[in-house]
């Protein structure tokens, strides 16, 4: 049997555990049972998935959503490890060949729906295998009060009777005490040992920018500016909205995709399929998106609405920068997602008990926009972390927003909302302040009232902004039939008799905050790194498109960024890559260092007297040489040749028919089979021509339609 450390190392291609994981670990090496709460990206999977492979016999994986658990498994096997999972996409043949492994002591890892796991057929198969260990994964939806509730999740208690002697872990990245609890009780897992890590997530970038108006400008701005080719998320309210800003985007050339619960299920799998295995995919969606999806490098999140709750937005930001890379959570936020979201809140139907926490959780997430300190101390507090200095790597840290006295200003505003009668809205409360000429104000009498005119030292926007703070901190309250009048409060009360002041955050113009910070987007040092990184891209995505996984699956952006950074020369220095186990250096090795080699090291980089390597290979084509002349020749791969080749021919400068020498009859063929599926994933195609054709004969072929 294998000891951790040598798994981490071999297996998987990292250095060294990150804690708490080697305790972890260790818990369940010894038999103990564990609760692990761990945020989003901090490493979750090693902790079961370890000592399932250390331990005797097969760790089962409970797992709520059948995307993850075949995304893992995939991920799992480029590791060259012994995984498979048991849901409902499998025919009964193939779920009986899983059995058979599960029984002959053949898995180290299988991965179960809940639902499945309970059935008396699967429980008895399992008393009759070797199990390393139970591991219940999402632990939170055992509990009846969060948002992902899962009835099955309750009968999981039901393994610690059945299997008293087999170390159970449940993990979850929710956080609160009493999930926590819950957690415990309902598992049966009180003995367990608890390992809860702080939530901050140091990588992400949170911005918050005052909006009124233009927010889809802005959120162009911005991912045109720092975020060009990035996969991201774009989060709105409604089905209506997302349809748009898709749409909107994809008008501006960006690969955007809707996706919301109205559309087809086979347009949601599409959409998703193509975020998960493309690059530089966007998804804008409701907020049904998200669940499930452990892509690594999603870039940013943006937010063009203001979630419900300091949650909901934590749970949305978290599925940025999984990978630890530098990563954006942008979100635009004005007054009229205050007075929407406060309407809405008033207007349901929920009882007064429920009101009032979903009224203090809605305060606490705009407490959190018009914050003019550090947002990470304020999103960490909110969860009972503590951070004991600015982050320094948020909007507040980089720009520190001024603050100014609005004392006089808000009681203008809050007279002027009384004096009118309460049954006004923003926009005539602040045409009646600055003293509009305005049919509608004469015919209310409201130009003979003190506050007519009393406010032209403000701007319409600043009266806006003003507005919105005193909604945003329940100064002032939105009407309940939806027409968007204000109305004093209690709590403004001390405020209009003078007893307190009142400072309030000055919004930035959008032009000053751009200068003032810089994005969160990946830099290199030269353009040759930047080279190097987009030719390890691209090779990782044929190797990725020949397997039929996700490109993050074959490595990680992190890898292959290290790669650029070291350039490792020998495969033995490549094995040094944090993220290249033993498995994937066999798998993909000789590959990754061919185009590292290709492009030098860095100093003959920063000579850059190096001739083009890909008109070089040109040059050698056109004196009439062949693929495999040219490899030998330059000391390269053939894979690699058909790459600059592949390129040349999709720029038109050479005919595809001089590459390949197929009769145009086969050529047709392939054509055919390439557009019947969609030309995205490659893998299909080759099994549909009978394997007869090789993947660079495909890729060339494409390239010429
Ligand atoms: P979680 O499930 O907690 O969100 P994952 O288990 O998916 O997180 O891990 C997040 C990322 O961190 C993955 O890319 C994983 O490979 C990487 N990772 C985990 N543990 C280590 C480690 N000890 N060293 C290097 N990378 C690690
Ligand atoms: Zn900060």
């Amino acid at each position: 049997m294998d000891d951790p450390a040598h798994i981490l190392h071999s297996v998987f291609g990292y250095k060294a555990f990150r804690p708490p994981q080697d305790e972890v670990i260790d818990t369940l090496m010894a038999g103990g049972d564990a609760l692990v709460i761990m945020p989003t990206g901090g490493g979750k999977s090693l902790c079961y998935q370890i000592p399932a492979i250390a331990r005797d016999g097969t760790g089962v994986i409970v797992s709520p959503l059948i995307a993850l658990m075949q995304d893992q498994v995939a991920a799992l096997r480029q590791n060259g490890v012994r995984a498979a999972f048991l849901n409902s996409t499998l025919d009964p043949a193939s779920a009986r060949a899983i059995e058979e492994r599960l029984l002959a002591g053949e898995l180290d890892l299988l991965y179960v729906a809940p639902e499945r796991l309970m059935l008396p057929r699967m429980l008895d198969l399992l008393e009759r295998a070797r199990l390393a260990l139970f591991a219940i994964d999402e632990a939170h939806c055992v509990s009846q009060w969060g948002h992902d509730f899962r009835p099955e999740y309750i009968q999981l208690s039901v393994l610690h009777e059945r299997f008293p002697e087999v170390p159970r872990i449940a993990l979850t990245a929710t956080a609160d005490e009493p999930t926590r609890r819950e957690i415990a009780t309902r598992l049966a897992l009180e003995n367990a040992r608890h390992f809860v890590c702080g939530f901050d997530r140091p990588n992400i970038r949170y911005r918050i920018a005052q909006n009124d108006g233009g927010a889809r400008e802005r959120l162009l701005r911005f991912i045109q500016d720092e975020h060009a080719g990035d996969a991201g998320i774009v989060y709105c309210l409604s089905r209506k909205r997302v349809e748009e800003i898709a749409a909107w985007l994809s008008g501006k050339g960006l690969a955007a995709l809707p996706y919301h619960a109205g559309l087809p299920a086979e347009t949601r799998a599409l959409h998703q399929t193509r975020f998960l295995n493309e690059e530089g995919v966007i998804i804008v969606a409701t907020i049904a998106f998200g669940m499930g999806i452990d892509k690594p490098n999603v870039r940013f999140v943006a937010h063009l609405n203001l979630p419900k709750s300091i949650e909901a937005y934590y749970q949305e930001t978290g599925r940025a920068g999984r990978d630890g890379l530098p990563a954006d959570a942008w979100m635009a936020y004005g007054l009229q997602d205050v007075i929407t979201l406060r309407q809405m809140l008033e207007t349901s139907e929920a009882d007064d008990t429920h009101k009032r926490v979903e009224r203090h959780k809605l305060d606490a997430m705009l407490g959190l926009c018009e914050l003019t300190t550090c947002r990470r101390q304020a999103l960490l507090a909110y969860f009972g972390d503590r951070l004991p200095a600015p982050c320094g790597n948020c909007d507040n840290c980089l720009s520190p927003p001024e603050s100014w006295d609005a004392t006089v200003p808000a009681q203008k505003a809050l007279s002027c909302v009384h004096r009118t009668g309460s049954r006004f809205g923003v926009n005539y409360l602040v045409d009646v302040l600055r003293g509009r000429d305005d049919e509608r104000i004469r015919r209310f009498g409201h130009d003979r009232t003190s506050v007519f005119g009393i406010g032209q030292d403000l701007s319409q926007n600043e009266w806006r902004g003003v507005f919105r703070q005193l909604i945003a901190r329940g100064l002032l309250a939105v009407d309940l039939e939806g027409h968007g009048a204000l109305r004093l409060t209690d709590d403004c009360r001390p405020l209009l008799r003078g007893e307190t002041s009142l400072w309030l955050r000055r919004d930035l113009k959008p032009e000053k905050r751009k200068k003032a910070k810089a994005g969160a987007r990946r830099a290199f040092r030269t353009d040759a790194d930047q080279q190097l990184w987009e030719a390890l891209r691209a090779r990782r995505r044929d190797l990725a498109e020949e397997q039929g996984v996700p490109p993050y699956v074959v490595f990680h952006d992190a890898t292959l960024a290290e790669m650029v950074e070291l350039r490792p020369q020998t495969l033995g220095e490549l094995s040094r890559i944090s993220g290249v186990g033993e498995h994937k250096l066999d798998a993909y090795g000789e590959d990754m260092l061919a185009v590292i080699l290709e492009h030098g090291d860095r100093d003959d980089a920063e000579d850059d007297d190096r001739p083009d390597t890909a008109a070089e290979t040109l040059q050698l084509f056109r004196l009439g040489m062949d693929v495999e002349a040219i490899a030998t020749r330059r000391g390269l791969k053939a894979t690699t040749i058909y790459g600059h080749l592949t390129a040349a021919i999709e720029r038109g400068e050479v005919d595809l028919r001089e590459v390949l020498p197929l009769p145009e009859d086969e050529i047709e063929i392939i054509r055919t089979t390439l557009s019947e599926h969609g030309g995205t994933a490659l893998k299909p195609v080759f099994e549909a021509l009978g394997e007869r054709y090789s993947y660079e004969v495909l890729r060339c072929v494409r390239a010429a339609s």
